[in-house]
């Protein structure tokens, strides 16, 4: 193979632009990449990770920048053509023939011909000795969509060492794998490397990133905002890069507050005990009282999402159980759990919140529509006294009720979400991201609206991935980290470095970061 010499990049993409409608995805994003290393890939979901990748393989057009590729200006029209120039691309939903063998996938479109005929036996022993090489005992005659997600990852990166790929791109790949199913790969992306060629790897779970690779690029809001030997960042350093926090800004306030609130909270509302599902939940166990407010903290891609989907019946835990005041019990479905008086605000406003062509009248009521209805009629009156209710405490601005929800502001339409849970007059709101993508004034009005609800008595749990907006709003914090309770925070302990110290280190390590402020403050 022909390797560059170590120092000069095999990738080189310095000021990236892309827009979609408008809004910048990427600003001047670089990425580097030498033969012969791993290279990290990281940042928060949305941060632009996937964009890069999709510019560099040629499935997007950049607006502008430059891309150098193996010593050449690279320009790739498709991902075909970044295929042929030696980019290999591993997503999780792999694009391999599911109904042909695990053979034939390996040598798809270069199969090796004897007589001009394709030679079957040789792509039989072939494909045989490489994957025995990985250790993988399997029969690479059978279609393959008869294994898991992790052997037909392994086919692909197969695929991408039989054929001279000289960088293999994992997005996000090893996120839907388990442990072992991991450490396998992780040896076969380490011979990839040993055989001079780049792996970019883009991964949200730090403790593999430290396994497996040699540098990092870190990306945030669209721009490059590190780029380093992974040696060289410790995990905190790593997380408030990723956040866009500094050390410095890490300092906290009013505990007092947050402690008086936790000394008068109510009974228990819902207790999670070793909560799973899938492999983005792994092990959630948390409790929310009423009358206090609960922040879920997490990078995004922690679980953060999927743990409130569980307590909300809106998929099915697999593992360990969830408790509503007091008395065990298995959610069905949303309906079970609104039954039971559980709300839950989605993250994804435009997408499962708001029907946009409705009024906010019908935005509102949606949920609580089946108690207004009696015999297919809906009680008018009941209706309109609810809407005008929660418009008037919630502050809702707006011209009509009965216009177009989709024509309000992100903030006023946020509250009529919050409006259309609280109609149903819930017991526990869980709200995802209730802050996010709303203007600074409609985020202290929800922030107030959440303040109320606790003092009332409601249990909340909210996540938002501004800390600073978390620890304003919350008593106390659950972190969670790949799908994983690692610390609660309590009142005066929780801060924003506390929580941060947690993302980066679990629980046990609490002093890490005190540590660290020290050091640095130390220093002349
Ligand atoms: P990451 O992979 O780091 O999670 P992405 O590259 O997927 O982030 O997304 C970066 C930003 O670009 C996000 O704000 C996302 O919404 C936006 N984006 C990506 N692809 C598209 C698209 N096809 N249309 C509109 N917006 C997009
Ligand atoms: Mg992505």
């Amino acid at each position: 193979m022909n390797t560059p010499n170590s120092g000069t990049p095999l990738l080189e993409m310095q000021d990236i632009d892309i827009s979609f409608g408008g809004v910048a995805a990427l600003r001047h994003a670089r990425l580097s990449v030498t033969a012969g290393e791993v290279h990290a890939l990281i940042g928060q979901n949305g941060a632009g990770k996937s964009t890069l990748i999709k510019i560099l393989t040629g499935a997007y057009r950049r607006t502008s920048g430059t891309i150098r590729f193996d010593g050449r200006e690279a320009d790739f029209r498709s991902p075909k053509e970044a295929r042929e120039a030696g980019i290999s691309t591993i997503y999780q939903e792999i694009n391999l023939v599911p109904f042909r063998s695990i053979a034939e996938n390996i040598f798809l479109g270069r199969e090796p011909r004897r007589f001009g005929l394709i030679d079957w036996k040789t792509i039989h022993r072939r494909a045989q000795e490489l994957l025995d090489s990985f250790g993988l005992q399997i029969d690479v005659s059978k279609p393959v969509r008869e294994f898991s997600t992790a052997i037909q990852q392994m086919v692909a990166l197969a695929r991408a060492v039989s054929s001279d790929a000289k960088m293999v791109i994992m997005d996000e790949s090893t996120s839907s794998l388990d442990e072992r199913e991991v450490e396998l790969l992780f040896t076969v992306v380490r011979r990839l490397r040993d055989d001079g060629r780049a792996v970019i790897f883009v991964s949200h779970r730090l403790d593999e990133l430290y396994a497996l690779c040699d540098r990092v690029t870190v990306m945030r809001d669209g721009q490059t905002v590190a780029e380093s030997p992974m040696a060289a960042l410790d995990k905190l350093q790593l997380v408030t890069t990723m956040l866009g926090r500094t050390l410095a800004a890490v300092v906290h306030e009013d505990s007092a507050v947050k402690e008086a609130n936790l000394a008068k909270r109510g009974s228990t509302a819902i207790s999670a005990t070793n909560l799973g599902a899938g492999a983005k939940v792994t092990d959630v166990s948390l409790d929310v009282h009423s009358g206090e407010a609960v922040g879920l903290a997490g990078l995004l891609g922690s679980g953060r999402t999927e743990t409130m989907r569980l307590m909300f019946g809106a998929d099915p835990a697999e593992r360990g159980s969830l408790s509503i005041d007091g008395k065990p019990v298995t959610l069905k479905s949303p309906q079970d759990a609104i039954a039971r008086g559980i709300a839950y605000l989605t993250e994804d406003r435009k997408g499962e919140g708001i029907v946009p062509e409705l009024s906010v009248r019908d935005n509102l009521t949606l949920v609580c529509l089946r108690t207004l209805t009696k015999r297919g009629v809906v009680d008018v009156a009941k209706q309109r006294e609810i809407v005008d209710r929660f418009i008037e405490s919630l502050g809702i601005k707006l011209r009509s009720a009965d216009q177009p929800i989709r024509e309000l502001s992100g903030g006023n339409q946020q509250k009529v979400l919050l409006a259309r849970w609280l109609a149903t007059n819930p017991g526990l709101l869980l709200l995802d991201e209730p802050t996010r993508g709303i203007d600074v004034g409609a985020k202290a009005d929800v922030a107030k609206i959440i303040r109320e609800l606790r003092d009332s008595g409601l249990a909340v749990l909210l996540s938002a991935s501004e800390l600073e907006e978390l620890t304003a709003v919350a008593d106390r914090a659950v972190v969670i980290r790949d799908g994983k309770t690692v610390a609660e925070l309590d009142g005066a302990r929780m801060s924003e470095a506390s929580i941060m110290d947690a993302i980066a280190y679990g629980s046990g390590e609490e002093s890490a970061l005190a540590e660290a402020v020290d050091a640095k403050e130390g220093q002349p």
